[in-house]
């Protein structure tokens, strides 16, 4: 049964629908599904649909250029040592990704909650800096930085999902602000441990940028203390 035959109110292109989607995600932008092949090897399509409020003209090629870019984005992180779903293939023409599923569906944000000692997980933060700093180093910020977001491997790597909202910037304000984003994130999923979460991932992505000798990564560190003061007068002042 087809997912419009089952209610579903988005018609999905034809070709994704022999897949036998499962949708597991449904965002203002896409929507992602567990597909199959023949083989009845899994993995992952994110499809962002036509968006009926939009004039055509001007969604077409708006939903050509988000997945293009998405892409683009995706493959330069892999090809420069940061884990992503390695990307399978790419129809911008119909807003299409396909890509692998990262096994056992595991988000950082999971792993985070059920842990018994925060320890036992501190170790992904600081991989997830050094994560952070080799993209910003690629002049790539995420624009969405989640524990959500990063996905733990079965070989229990992490791996950096939702391209979405990246951009290629090289400016120290929009890294600071991933950091910003992330720090936001984390103190609100994980309160009483963000600190020292935050301070692990920190001193991961400030490692991994003396090891790469990114000279930038002092003068995103030192924005990101601006912006965090920002963010708190505009907090008290309401
Ligand atoms: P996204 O819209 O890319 O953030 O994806 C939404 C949700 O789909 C994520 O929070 C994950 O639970 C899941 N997801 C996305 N990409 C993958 C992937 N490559 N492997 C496994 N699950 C994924």
């Amino acid at each position: 049964m087809s997912l419009v035959d089952a209610g579903f109110p988005v018609r999905i292109p034809s070709k994704l629908n022999a897949l036998c989607p499962q949708l597991i995600s449904q965002g203002a932008e896409a929507l992602v599904f567990v597909v199959e092949d023949e083989s009845k090897q899994k993995f992952i399509a994110k499809y962002r649909p036509p968006k009926p409020y939009r004039i055509p003209e001007l969604d077409g090629p708006l939903r050509k250029r988000r997945t293009t870019a998405e892409a683009r984005v995706m493959q330069k992180l892999a090809q420069n040592n940061v884990r992503v779903p390695s990307l399978l293939s790419v129809e911008p023409q119909l807003g299409m990704l396909y890509m692998e599923l990262i096994a056992g569906h595991r988000t950082l944000k999971q792993a985070t909650w059920e842990a018994p000692q925060v320890e036992t997980v501190i170790s992904y933060y600081r991989e997830l800096g050094a994560a952070i700093e080799r993209m910003h180093n690629l002049s790539i910020v995420h624009g969405d930085l989640t524990t959500s977001n990063v996905m733990l491997t079965l070989e229990k790597q992490i791996a950096i999902i939702d391209f979405g909202l990246s951009s290629q910037s090289a400016s120290i304000e929009d890294k600071a602000v991933d950091i910003y984003v992330l720090e936001r994130a984390i103190q609100s999923t994980h309160p009483s441990d963000a600190e020292y979460l935050m301070r692990v991932l920190l001193e991961g992505y400030v490692s991994e940028g003396a090891k790469i000798q990114d000279e930038k990564q002092d003068l995103v560190l030192q924005r990101a203390e601006k912006v965090r003061q920002r963010g708190r007068k505009r907090t008290m002042l309401g």
